[in-house]
């Protein structure tokens, strides 16, 4: 089994760590990576200029993060500047693994070992046959475990996005696909691994891997059709949980007053219209009128997030959704209705596409959720 890193600057107990630099040096250190991140290739000279501190202080933080092997000298710079040519840093990616866990999917478990970079370097999959409680559990510690003889590097962190409501201290406060009730899943994976645990609710991990492995702007909010329907909610480049870590839980609004019966007692949740069970037997039912059902519900997800998008000024939204489930014709739509309801002479049209990160937006995003709290890079 890899050893736990010990970098300088991470001090926290291991599942206890806030999401946010806690000292100055710290930050520092976090600032440096991020500019490295953004634009590699990078001089001390270009590091002092970009982030406003002094060359002998970042010379200071370029010496501890080569020593922690998260950053390397790569070469000279090819910029012409008077004097002697400077050296070239970059992140490594060889140093350190993440472990990361989707649990979204109904059947399965996925977990793989990641790069700093997020590219995959091993999978590991546990089949599930309705597993409850804490059966459900004990096969998520399993998964981890063999994840972890898997890992080649010291382990940097365990990322997990799990369904359901999942407060800041990645207590799964409630699952009902896992009966599971203020389930403390961060705290005992990080009890049971000694290793810095993060997790959240699958929808918002999702969309932290859209801004950190894929296209999207710092404001954005990403929809996940699926046996439900989730949503994961940035502004400003952070997370929004909301008042009691349901942000984004926009299944059971009512979009339609006379509409069907949902699972929650309601009539006309957006759930009864887009999730995947749901679509496939409207489109199954009538497959000559496949255009017009898939204009309908895509109406359906846009008269939900239209107030979204009027009250937040959301540019862009991203919808992960099944393969084949949905095409043009559904976000054509969407986006149609979306700007006829919120156009206005200063506002800009909206974005709104389809993932890029497919299946792996979930597991991208667990690298994300450790970078960031172990790191402080997003
Ligand atoms: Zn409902």
């Amino acid at each position: 089994m890899a050893n736990t890193p010990q970098f300088g600057f991470f001090h926290g107990t291991p599942g206890t760590q806030s999401l946010r630099p806690h000292d100055g040096r710290r930050s520092n250190l976090s600032l440096l990576l991020q500019s490295l991140y953004d634009e590699p290739q990078l001089t001390r000279a270009d590091l002092a200029r970009k982030t406003g501190l002094t060359k002998v202080t970042i010379s200071d933080l370029v010496t501890e993060l080569i020593e922690d092997g998260l950053i390397l000298e790569t070469g000279l710079s090819t910029t012409i500047r008077t004097g002697k040519p400077a050296v070239t840093l970059a992140v490594r990616d060889d140093t350190s693994d993440i472990i990361a866990l989707d649990l979204a999917h109904p059947d399965r478990f996925r977990g793989g070992v990641l790069s700093l970079r997020g590219e995959s370097r091993a999978e590991e999959v546990v089949s599930l046959d309705g597993e409850l409680g804490d059966k459900a559990l004990e096969a998520i510690l399993d998964l981890i475990g063999r994840c972890i003889a898997r890992a080649t590097q010291p382990i940097l962190g365990i990322g997990v996005g799990s369904p359901g409501i999942v407060d800041a201290e990645g207590t799964v406060i409630a699952a009902p696909r896992f009966n599971w009730a203020d389930v403390k899943l961060q705290t005992i994976i990080a009890h049971r691994f000694h290793l810095p645990t993060v997790v959240q609710n699958d929808a918002n991990v999702a969309v932290l891997g859209e801004r950190a492995f894929g296209q999207a702007g710092p404001d954005v909010i990403r929809i996940q059709i699926a046996r439900g329907v989730g949503a994961g909610l940035m502004l400003a480049g952070s997370l929004v949980l909301g008042a009691t870590a349901a942000a984004g839980e926009i299944a059971h609004v009512v979009i339609e007053h006379q509409g069907s019966l949902c699972t929650c007692g309601k009539h006309g949740c957006l759930e009864t219209w887009i999730a995947e069970p749901v679509l496939r037997a409207r489109l199954d039912a009538d497959s000559a009128d496949r255009t017009a059902i898939l204009q309908e519900a895509g109406r359906r997800l846009g008269i939900a997030l239209s107030p979204i998008v009027g009250v937040l000024d959301i540019p862009e939204i991203i919808i992960g959704a099944p393969e084949g489930l949905i095409d043009e014709s559904f976000l054509d739509a969407c986006s149609q209705l979306i700007t006829e309801r919120t156009h206005t002479d200063f506002r800009r049209d909206i974005t709104l596409k389809t993932s890029s990160l497919g299946d792996e937006a979930v597991l991208l995003g667990a690298v994300s959720l450790v970078l960031r709290t172990t790191l402080g890079v997003s």
